[in-house]
């Protein structure tokens, strides 16, 4: 049989397609647009930071393979920070591993974990890669629908949703698109339900420290029980306004720890080498630090809010990340989302994301949009002035 006769995509990637990111990227660039859709800042990181990454490429720190699990000054470096943050202890050289970013993390622990078969219990709307790993992994997804206006998860769904094929839960607090935070409560009620059901749980924690009004982010890893169920992940990428470096981290059991790094070495082997000299300096940043990120970004999540609120949409304020999530239908109710974001740009110069893709029950997200509001505040104030313009006179 010829190449061209045959459908080449796998029948696991089926459906999956292309990023709704490139499409509305490609879309801001081609308008000229002000792009709220993909969440990266649009100014870099602490200077300091930046240039630990030239010191190390200069010193010729990194510009060869570092070590699989990642360079000891990172994996210290992260073990530091479990520690100071969460009052967690991990092992540098066997509880720790460094990826490239939390997307690499995500990705190994599902290949890494999964049997064919297996179900995978996720909150929708969800991050769009962990629809595509869990099927590159020939696992079946099992969502559960976080609901407007507050997005807290339903936890007698989730009770309900777990079956003896069901693996692992994967997690995302604080959460994209809608950012609800899990509280304590629904902490320690997830921890129960792992422990009684003999489930691991994955938890993508990328936004631990952009959470706003008070609102505190616990690792599930800290709770009663977790300690060798639980793969935490997260990355620079968020923390410290560097997306583009790529560097991730797994912190677990030494059990867990090694099965997802029989994974990874096979996919990238290592990535990010003077980066993850740099990242490690990022991580000892005083606490100053991590407030003055936070609460700058909690300015920006108000100028974006009340901007959207202004021209006519509903707010969903986020407690965490980098989103708002807004629903349209108080400005077009009989408009979907896609259809929405593809008309906007051209509308009033602002680009943004249709939550409604990252739903397997794409009713449930049908009018709802997400805006990133991690860019300078004149640009902010740009976009809702455009906005409003557009909307509400
Ligand atoms: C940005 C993001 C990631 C990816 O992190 P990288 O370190 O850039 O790979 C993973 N999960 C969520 C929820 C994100 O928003």
């Amino acid at each position: 049989m010829r190449v061209r006769d045959r459908a080449l995509l796998n029948r696991r990637l089926d459906g999956l397609g292309t990023t709704i990111f490139a499409e509305m990227s490609a879309l801001a660039a081609a308008t000229g647009a002000i792009n709220l859709g993909q969440g990266f800042p649009d100014t870099d990181g602490p200077e300091s930071v930046r240039e630990a990454a030239v010191r190390a490429l200069r010193d010729g720190r990194g510009n060869q393979y570092p070590p699989g699990t990642g360079v000891p000054e990172l994996r210290a470096a992260i073990v530091a920070h479990q520690q100071r943050f969460y009052g967690l202890a991990f092992d540098p050289d066997t509880e720790v591993l460094v990826t490239a970013g939390a997307t690499e993390a995500i990705a190994a622990t599902m290949l890494a974990l999964l049997e064919p078969g297996d179900e995978v219990v996720a909150f929708e709307p969800f991050y769009d890669s962990y629809a595509a790993c869990v099927a590159m992994a020939g696992a079946v997804r099992v969502p559960l629908t976080l609901r407007a206006p507050d997005f807290r998860p339903d936890l007698d769904a989730l009770r309900d949703a777990i079956t003896p094929r069901t693996r692992l839960l994967l997690l995302n607090s604080p959460h994209n698109p809608t950012g609800m935070v899990l509280t304590p409560g629904e902490l320690a009620a997830i921890a129960e339900l792992a422990v009684e059901r003999d489930l691991i749980v994955v938890t993508d924690e990328v936004y631990e420290h952009l959470t706003f009004d008070g609102t505190v982010h616990t690792p599930l890893i800290a709770l009663p029980g977790m300690r060798d169920r639980t793969v935490s992940i997260s990355s620079a990428g968020k923390t410290f306004s560097f997306t583009g470096w790529k560097v991730g981290w797994v912190t677990g059991s030494r059990e867990l720890v090694a099965a997802v790094r029989t994974a990874k070495q096979f996919l990238t082997y290592v990535a990010s080498g003077p980066f993850q000299y740099a990242v490690a300096e990022a991580l000892a940043l005083p606490d100053a630090y991590y407030t003055a990120l936070r609460d700058d970004l909690q300015a920006k999540r108000d100028i974006l809010a009340t901007g959207l609120a202004a021209a006519g949409f509903e707010v969903h304020r986020p407690q965490g990340t980098y989103f708002i999530t807004t629903d349209i239908a108080p400005l077009a109710p009989a408009t979907d989302a896609l259809t929405f974001c593809r008309a906007l740009p051209e509308r009033c110069g602002v680009v943004a994301v249709p939550n409604s893709v990252f739903y397997d029950h794409p009713t449930a997200g049908r009018t709802q949009v997400r805006f990133a509001f991690c860019k300078q505040h004149d640009v902010l104030e740009e976009a809702a002035t455009r906005l409003r313009k557009a909307f509400n006179g």
